[in-house]
Parts: C-alpha cells; sequence; structure tokens
C-alpha cells in the first residue's frame, strides 16, 4: 500500500500541475516549491507552579516580497510539515490576491483549552520573545495573523511583546495583523476571511457558464449550504450568506458531531448554543447525529469546509452530495480526493483563492499601521461635502427635494469598514476574473486550483527571473 502523502506534499502535488502546465524551469520550480526557513523554538514557561517545555514553529516560505506574512496557530495537532504546508499555500495566496508579500506561518503545540487567560498570555509573550529575538516577527521582516486558535488577544499579547523588545521602532504594531481596532486593528479585519468567502462565491453567481457548469441554477438566494467549522472563518461566511444573501445553511459540522435542518439553521444562536455548551449537541432547532463527517455527504448545493486539513479525502470524496466545494479552510480536501472529484465534475474554488480575504485586510492593516493613518480619515468629510453639494444642485436643478434615502446614498462620506470591504471586494472579484482567465486559457485545465496556481506560479517566476537568484 502506497503511504499516505503529507499536507506538504498535497499541496506540491498540486501545484505540480500548474509548473507542468507553464513548463517552468526545474530549478526554479524547486526553488519555488522549497520553504527558506524553518525555525524550531522549545521554550519553559512557569504554569501554577510547575515548569512545561512548548515547541513552536515559523516558516519561512518565501521572500520574494517582504514582510513575509502568515498566521499562527495554537492546536495540540500542531506539527513541522503542517506549518510549512500553510506557509506554502500563504506564498500563491498572496500572488494571486496581489497582496505584496512572502509566505509564511508558524505554530505553538498546544491545546489552548487547557489553560487560563493568564497562562495564555505568558506562553504567547514567550513564544514571541522566541520569534523576535531570531529574526521570525517584526514589521519588515515577518508578520503573523490570527489563524486557529488564535485571535485579536493573542495578536495584542503579541505587539506588545515587541514594542517592549524594540521601544526604538516606530512601526512596532504593525509587526502582527488581526489586532482589535482599539490597538491598531483595522475595522472589518475579524470577518475579514469569511467575508472574503461570500465575495469569492457572489463573484462566482455572476457568471452563469460557471453556474451552469457547476451544475446549478439560479441565483445564490435560496441555495442550500452545508457548513463545517463555525469558528472564526465558518461564522462569518455561513452568517453574511444567511443574512444577506438569503441562502440557507441546511447542517453544521462541528468537532462533537453535526446539527441539520433543511429549513435552515441560524448561525447566530447556533454560535450562541456552542460558546455556552461546547458544542452543537443539545442545539434545539435541528437534528443533531454525532458522525458529524458523515453529514458532510448530505445533499446540498454549496459544502463549505472551514475547519482544517484533510477533510475531504479519497474516502468520502466519492460520496460527496453537492455541486460546488467553497474551500475556506486550507488544505481541506486532499490530493487525491481533488482528483476524483474533477472527475466527478464537482467545480471547487480553492483554498489559495477562497480564503485570502484574511491576508487582504491584514495587509491593508499593515498599510494603515505603517502609515500611521486610519483609511478614509482625510478624504472622508471632504467626499460628503462635495455629495452634499451634488445634492443640492440636482435639487436646484429639477426643483425637487431630494429624498432622505437619496441624501445618505450621495452625501455619505466612506468610512474605514465602507473601504476594507470595497478594497476585499475589489481584489476577490479581479482574483477570480484572473484565474477564470487563466483556466480558460489553457484548454488543458479544467478546474479553478490548477488555474490559480498558474495565476501564482506566473507571478512569482516573473519575479524570479526578474531579480535573478543571488
Ligand atoms: P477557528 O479555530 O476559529 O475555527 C475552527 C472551527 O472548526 C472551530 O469552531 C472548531 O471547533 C471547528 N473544528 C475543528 N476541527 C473540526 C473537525 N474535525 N470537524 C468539525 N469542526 C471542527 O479557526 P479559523 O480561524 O476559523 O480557521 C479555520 C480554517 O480557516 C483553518 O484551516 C485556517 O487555516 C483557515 N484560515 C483562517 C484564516 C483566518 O483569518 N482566521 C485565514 C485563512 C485561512
Amino acid at each position: 500500500m502506497s503511504q499516505p502523502t503529507s499536507f506538504s506534499q498535497n499541496v506540491d502535488q498540486m501545484v505540480e500541475r500548474a509548473l507542468v502546465i507553464l513548463n517552468v524551469d526545474p530549478g526554479i520550480a524547486q526553488a519555488i516549491k522549497t520553504p527558506d526557513s524553518t525555525i524550531k523554538v522549545n521554550f519553559p514557561v512557569e504554569i501554577d507552579d510547575n515548569i512545561e517545555v512548548f515547541s513552536g514553529w515559523r516558516c519561512v516560505h518565501s521572500t520574494h516580497r517582504c514582510p513575509a506574512k502568515g498566521g499562527l496557530r495554537f492546536a495540540p495537532t500542531v506539527n513541522q510539515d503542517e506549518v510549512e504546508a500553510l506557509a506554502a499555500l500563504m506564498t500563491y495566496k498572496c500572488a494571486i490576491v496581489n497582496v505584496p508579500f512572502g509566505g509564511s506561518k508558524g505554530g505553538l503545540l498546544i491545546d489552548p483549552t487547557r489553560y487560563n487567560r493568564r497562562n495564555m498570555q505568558k506562553i504567547t509573550c514567550r513564544f514571541a520573545r522566541e520569534l523576535i529575538q531570531k529574526g521570525y516577527l517584526s514589521p519588515s521582516l515577518n508578520v503573523p495573523a490570527p489563524d486557529m486558535g488564535t485571535g485579536e488577544r493573542e495578536m495584542t499579547w503579541i505587539a506588545n511583546t515587541y514594542r517592549l523588545q524594540h521601544p526604538e521602532d516606530i512601526n512596532y504594531s504593525a509587526c502582527v495583523t488581526g489586532k482589535p481596532v482599539v490597538h491598531e486593528g483595522i475595522q472589518g479585519r475579524k470577518e475579514a476571511t469569511g467575508r472574503g468567502v461570500v465575495f469569492a462565491i457572489r463573484e462566482f453567481f455572476r457568471h452563469p457558464d460557471e453556474i451552469k457548469r457547476a451544475g446549478l441554477q439560479g441565483a445564490l438566494s435560496g441555495k442550500r449550504i452545508i457548513l463545517q467549522g463555525l469558528g472564526n472563518v465558518g461564522y462569518h461566511a455561513g452568517n453574511i450568506l444567511e443574512e444577506e444573501d438569503g441562502a440557507k445553511i441546511i447542517a453544521v459540522i462541528e468537532r462533537d458531531g453535526a446539527v441539520i435542518n433543511p429549513r435552515g439553521i441560524s448561525t447566530r444562536r447556533l454560535r450562541q448554543h456552542i460558546n455556552e455548551h461546547s458544542g452543537v449537541r443539545g442545539y434545539p432547532d435541528a437534528n443533531f447525529v454525532a458522525d458529524g463527517k458523515a453529514a458532510m455527504e448530505e445533499e446540498c448545493d454549496i459544502l463549505i469546509p472551514a475547519a482544517m486539513e484533510a477533510q475531504i479525502t479519497s474516502d468520502n470524496a466519492p460520496r460527496l452530495n453537492c455541486s460546488l466545494i467553497v474551500e475556506a479552510a486550507n488544505g481541506p480536501v486532499t490530493f487525491g480526493a481533488d482528483t476524483i472529484l474533477q472527475r466527478r465534475g464537482i467545480s471547487i474554488l480553492p483554498d489559495s483563492y477562497v480564503n485570502a480575504g484574511g491576508v487582504t485586510v491584514s495587509y491593508f492593516e499593515w498599510v494603515r499601521n505603517m502609515s500611521h493613518i486610519r483609511l478614509g480619515r482625510m478624504e472622508r468629510r471632504y467626499d460628503e461635502l462635495r455629495g452634499e453639494e451634488m445634492v443640492t444642485a440636482i435639487e436646484k436643478m429639477t426643483q425637487k427635494p431630494a429624498t432622505p434615502e437619496i441624501h445618505e446614498a450621495l452625501a455619505r462620506g466612506a468610512n474605514e469598514l465602507d473601504l476594507v470591504r470595497s478594497g476585499l471586494d475589489d481584489t476577490m472579484r479581479l482574483a477570480f476574473q484572473e484565474i477564470k482567465e487563466a483556466r480558460d486559457q489553457y484548454e488543458q485545465i479544467e478546474d479553478f486550483r490548477t488555474a490559480a496556481y498558474i495565476v501564482a506560479i506566473g507571478k512569482i517566476v516573473r519575479s524570479y527571473l526578474d531579480i535573478g537568484i543571488q
């Protein structure tokens, strides 16, 4: 029997298809695929009078653009291969959405549920110090962000640790993104990955040929969606799809099982239930099934894996009953499953594109921190004034007063959240169009994943050739 492939082998195998089609020089192909460096740190922390030793990794996959960028994951399953695979995905992701960063990723081997807030702070700050001292965390070289098991809280602790170590660095707050707004974060970052997922799906639904190709019909409204993982990414994606787009979340799969209701599940109420009961079991408005993974095989229009890698494998791929898979998580479909799903004609919007909303808004946050000014601060009131003048001019010309709605629509200046959402929407739309164009250009390609890698590799190779290997 053949050895199961690792996460990074899975990523490499998928990228390989694009490298072959583009006929990339084997040396450059190897340089692109190989991580620049990976550091492992082991450090002791005193936890309630006992010393515990923790292990963490940070991988810099590429520095063809700087800083290198990527999340920090705190989970009991983290390992070097996973960190390297996720760092590689970051390189391709940044290239696909035209974010001028290299790829990186980090992980700490820990079960965060076992430690209280005070101890988590000690552990996080010590991990950050290790990374800073070794050149793996700074505004110009390597900028982490939230991922599984981390959020605004950890990012605030990390930014403060960096500031204390480098009081002379005026750009200290740009050493990490995903900070709370009151600590130099940006509006809309928390929801960014989920909202980016929605922008990707909306753009897909603007293309009738793609809807038909996937075997779907009509608009996004009313589509039946199964969601795996109701964490940061899954919750925001599901909630926006439900509340803004009128889609129906018919099943949610979590760690302890799945809840199913063909009439739709309120993501807001379910999230509240999870917060209170640490799982979906017992949620009153749906049927509970203990075998969560099997619920992925229920009939639906769109399946959104938003939990973790390797959830759709050669084992369950033949039984999936959906038309479109939207990879909100990183690496949820293995290489073997991808081949099966392609054969079955199931369309896949790939992770390297779909969940790039997080790094896109992280880029906006980094730019905001480096420029030391809130987006829209200079122009918002000016735009408002120009809008007022326009309304007055229209009223004079038509001899009619503008309705309050028209007045509001024309005279309102964009605030930071408006600008972030607009920039994110634009990014996701343009990237989809580039990917679709690449797929249509090469007749050997049928899938969006290979097309997305073609887009990424094309840009990275160009950068290697222009700069040269030094
Ligand atoms: P999270 O920790 O906030 O949420 C993950 C959710 O999935 C949790 O609710 C967890 O209980 C659930 N889960 C974990 N294992 C599961 C399993 N086996 N079956 C069902 N549910 C399971 O993490 P997140 O930040 O939402 O990240 C989710 C995925 O999205 C990861 O693959 C991550 O790498 C990717 N991602 C996250 C971001 C971001 O901005 N947070 C950006 C890009 C990609």
